[in-house]
């Protein structure tokens, strides 16, 4: 029988063999005491409680540094306190975005935190729909500004395109996935920011079926781009080429999952208020007892707001217009924005964050001129405004004609200026004075 000294035992499973045996399936790692080892079964098995701690440890790390552990979540209250601070008047839509944008990120958050696991179970097994978001509304009345505005206020990565560079794959023009590698960038490169993001599609019903923009080279239905559409709006792993462009065989791509992207899209959709008005006249006319559909929906006078129609656009006036049902079905959350009149114009001119009157105020005081509107030149710049119909985006191009001659001279006057602008300046009736403080 052998000795003990002739022996590998184990010192953690007590399995023993003599040293003079080769086994393949057994051997032993001796330690630094006199006739104790370590088996390979028990060093496999430790290999693999290694490995599985280090992993748990690695995951740790990587869910501490995921973007959803620092992103806060404002209550609708407070992301609508913050929109009011950049965007004038749209009050409606500004609460039913708040809502929308809250639920979208407290869902995610309480996704990541495990949050959801303490619901009933009956609650716990519903699931929640993405609340992508549709706005309507005429050009220039604040919709990329709310979209932008909430990026920079949850401070995701966010990335604004236009639908009508859009256009199905294997066409001249824009694949749908180059907005998701836009967001990529904006992220800073971050695959897990960028899946968090928020994407603003402008111009949606340029894309509708019966759009005009025809063109030999592009989907002329629009349809095949709303079905490319669909696909990124309802959730997918989208395989984006990481430098853009045309995706080519044998490339390396990036695969951004798409289902916790926030998407905004917005329209002017010209026609929609016809739209609903016919169905309003449908509905009212259709049924032989026609008080009922009287009782719900009140006579609309012959001039009837633009803006009042759409706030009572439904998704049926939208298949009407042209957007395929399944896009609509993408974007539960519909609200309309009103045009802006000269009042709020005026506002947009004075009163946001980033107004116009104050980036002038503050450029020509670096330029020692302190500068003045008076309520006349809002009101004038207002009206003129209006009269392009291009919302509080002809704002910016009036106010640089207006200011072109001031800011030409004003760097090479010596001391302090004062320059004030009237009503008469705005309509060219009188020169912008540099006066002498
Ligand atoms: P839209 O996307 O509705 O066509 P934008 O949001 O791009 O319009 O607006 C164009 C510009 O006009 C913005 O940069 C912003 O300065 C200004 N603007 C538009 N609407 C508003 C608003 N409601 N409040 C403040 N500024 C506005």
């Amino acid at each position: 029988m052998a000795k003990s000294k002739d022996k590998h035992i184990c010192a953690f499973c007590g399995v023993e063999a003599e040293k003079s045996t080769r086994r393949k399936d057994l051997f032993f790692v001796p330690s630094m005491y006199e006739g104790l080892a370590i088996c390979s079964d028990c060093l496999n098995k430790g290999y693999e409680i290694i490995q599985e701690f280090g992993g748990a440890q690695k995951k740790d790390a990587a869910s501490a540094s995921s973007p959803l552990a620092e992103l806060t979540v404002p209550s609708p209250k407070a992301i609508k306190a913050e929109l009011d601070r950049f965007v004038i008047g749209q009050d409606q839509a500004k609460k039913v975005l708040s809502v929308a944008v809250h639920n979208h990120y407290a869902r995610l958050k309480a996704r990541f935190m495990g949050k959801d696991q303490n619901l009933p179970e009956e609650l716990a097994e519903v699931e929640l729909d993405k609340s992508n978001v549709l706005l309507l509304g005429p050009t220039g009345s604040g919709k990329t500004l709310l979209a932008q505005t909430l990026a920079k206020m949850l401070d995701v990565p966010s990335a604004i395109t236009d639908a009508t560079t859009l256009t199905e794959a294997g066409y001249v023009g824009e694949d749908v996935e180059n907005i998701l590698l836009r967001l990529y960038q904006a992220s800073g490169n971050d695959l897990e920011k960028t899946q968090i993001g928020i994407i603003y599609i402008d111009e949606l019903d340029k894309i509708s079926r019966k759009g005009e923009n025809a063109s030999i080279t592009r989907d002329v239905s629009g349809e095949g781009v709303q079905q490319a559409l669909l696909k990124i709006l309802e959730g997918t792993v989208a395989n984006v080429p990481p430098q853009g462009g045309r995706k080519h065989p044998n490339q390396e791509f990036l695969h951004i999952d798409t289902s916790n992207i926030l998407f905004i899209c917005g329209g002017a959709f010209v026609g929609l208020d016809k739209v609903v008005k016919r169905r309003r006249g449908r509905r009212v006319l259709g049924f032989g007892d026609n008080t009922a559909g009287k009782e719900i929906l009140p006579e609309l006078d012959e001039k009837a707001d633009i803006g009042k129609l759409f706030a009572e656009c439904e998704p049926e006036d939208l298949v009407h217009f042209g957007l395929i049902p399944e896009l609509i079905g993408r974007l539960p959350v519909l609200t309309a924005l009103e045009p802006l009149d000269k009042k709020a114009l005026v506002r947009v001119l004075r009163e946001p964050k980033n107004a116009l009157v104050k980036q002038y105020r503050r450029l020509l005081a670096m330029e020692n001129v302190d500068l003045e509107f008076t309520d006349g030149a809002l009101e004038e710049l207002a009206a003129q405004a209006v009269k392009r119909g291009t919302g509080a985006r002809g704002l910016r191009s009036l106010m640089e004609k207006l200011m072109l001659d001031v800011m030409f001279t004003a760097p090479d006057k010596k001391g302090n200026c004062r320059c004030l602008i009237t009503a008469e300046v705005v309509r060219g009736e009188a020169k912008v004075e540099l006066d002498r403080a």
